[in-house]
């Protein structure tokens, strides 16, 4: 799925999203605007929660809020069912705004700090995902001080590679993520942590990438997993009463591409883990996973307003937007693909190869690198679906741009759920000037 369920053309041709025509939303809002489809958010979150019901029912899903924080969204999430993983005192703090209880609420990162352990504890937060050596003694101190049992999950690397761009691979062998497996990192941090006072351990997560279409990687992940628990269950007499694979499901960007479908996944992860368990003779633990793309990416299109339009003889044709890397960076990151539609109007007419650029300060500041569109001109709009995750989770101000304003559309109806910045905003957080 590429677009938003309720992705439509209306009788002059133009785009219309929630019922609500994308012209419109230009015009009342602006742009670049991001757009979230209520529907799609509600029916994504429906299909994991039900495919992961259906394949395990002692299985829970929790909604990675790196792919974006945005407060009505997570709410909306919520009501769906979906806990919540955050990973930094400030997604901490926005997701308990958003009413989310903190026992549903897991904290990862890779290097938390004191004052972010603080308030996770003082929130009661359900489960710190430790990391490493240093964080477990951090947590021993901070339980000892404020007397206190923390329930903590131990980041496992179980060194599984994965088909994915290198920079969102996470439980492969290099990595920055987790107690390596293999090196016996992980056996020691387990005898650590059942011999702090102050720590509960409820079980182990991994996490091994992003953009991920292949199950069966998953699958071995969880049987790494148990066959480590069971190694643990032997020594230190600890079973886990919770085992996470993480997230990482794929979507499609462009026409034509896979996406991973939430029952295979939920099939092929909840079948490993009922098989392994009774393989190591463990009882079937509570099974946890995290997307965070695959819930929001879909729901929501990026829209903007073509401006410049350059040729260059032989070479290409560049379309420049009023967005870019600085609320999308990720073709920038890593080379993200995407693909746009016009949305102001119908698409006929002769096709066109084009170079969709940004209006920032850098020639690496290419939305898309080649399209194939109708001819475009100085005013159209233009939508790009898949936009809801990593996009504006990583805006920036760069060249002192203003972040876009998000739309939530449903049933005819729009909402602004956060406003465009301002310039007073670019400069509210300046001193002794
Ligand atoms: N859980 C953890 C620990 C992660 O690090 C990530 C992403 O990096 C996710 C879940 C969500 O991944 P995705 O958005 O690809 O589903």
């Amino acid at each position: 799925m590429l677009w938003p369920v309720t992705t439509e053309r209306d009788g002059g041709g133009g785009l219309r999203v929630g019922g609500v025509a994308a012209r419109e939303l230009a015009e009342r809002f602006g742009t670049p605007v991001y757009v979230f489809d209520e529907a799609t958010l509600r029916s994504r979150a429906r299909a994991a929660v039900d495919a992961f019901a259906c394949a395990y029912p002692r299985s829970r899903v929790r909604y990675a809020g790196k792919a974006l924080l945005s407060m009505p969204i997570v709410h909306i999430l919520h009501e769906e069912r979906l806990g919540l993983d955050v990973v930094s005192g400030g997604e901490l703090y926005a997701g308990l705004r958003a009413g989310i209880p903190a026992g549903e609420i897991t904290f990862h990162g890779n290097n938390k700090s004191e004052q972010e352990l603080r308030e996770a504890i003082a929130a009661g937060i359900g489960q710190i995902a430790v990391d490493n050596h240093f964080e477990l003694t951090s947590l021993a101190h901070l339980t000892a001080e404020l007397s206190t049992t923390v329930p903590v999950l131990l980041r496992l690397n179980p060194g599984v590679d994965v088909h994915t761009h290198d920079k969102i691979k996470t439980g492969v062998i290099d990595s920055k993520f987790g107690f390596p497996i293999w090196s016996g990192d992980a056996a020691s941090a387990v005898a650590r942590t059942v011999a702090i006072p102050g720590l509960d351990l409820v079980g182990y997560h991994a996490h091994l990438g992003s953009q991920l279409f292949d199950a069966e990687t998953m699958r071995v992940a969880v049987e790494i997993m148990v066959e480590f628990a069971a190694r643990m269950r032997d020594r230190h007499g600890v079973t886990p009463r919770e085992l996470s694979p993480g997230g990482g499901f794929g979507i499609a960007y462009t026409e034509g591409e896979p996406e991973a479908m939430f029952d295979e996944w939920a099939n092929a992860v909840g079948s490993a883990l009922t098989e392994a368990c009774e393989r190591c003779r463990l009882p079937l633990p509570e099974l946890v996973v995290e997307p965070g793309r695959s819930i929001v990416g879909p729901a929501a299109i990026a829209l903007y307003r073509v401006g410049a339009i350059k040729d260059i003889p032989g070479v290409r044709r560049y379309v420049a937007v009023d967005g870019g890397m600085a609320d999308n960076i990720r073709p920038s990151l890593y080379g993200a693909r995407y693909t746009a539609a016009i949305a102001n109007r119908a698409e006929r007419g002769p096709r066109q190869h084009v170079t969709i650029a940004g209006k920032f300060c850098e020639s690496g500041d290419i939305l898309i690198d080649e399209v194939d569109l109708p001819t475009l001109v100085s005013g159209d709009l233009l939508a790009v679906p898949a936009a809801g995750a990593y996009c504006l989770a990583m805006a920036s101000n760069y060249n002192h741009a203003l972040r876009p304003a998000v739309v939530l559309v449903k049933d005819g109806g729009a909402r602004l759920i956060r406003r465009r910045e301002t310039y007073d905003d670019l400069i509210a957080t300046e001193v002794n000037l």
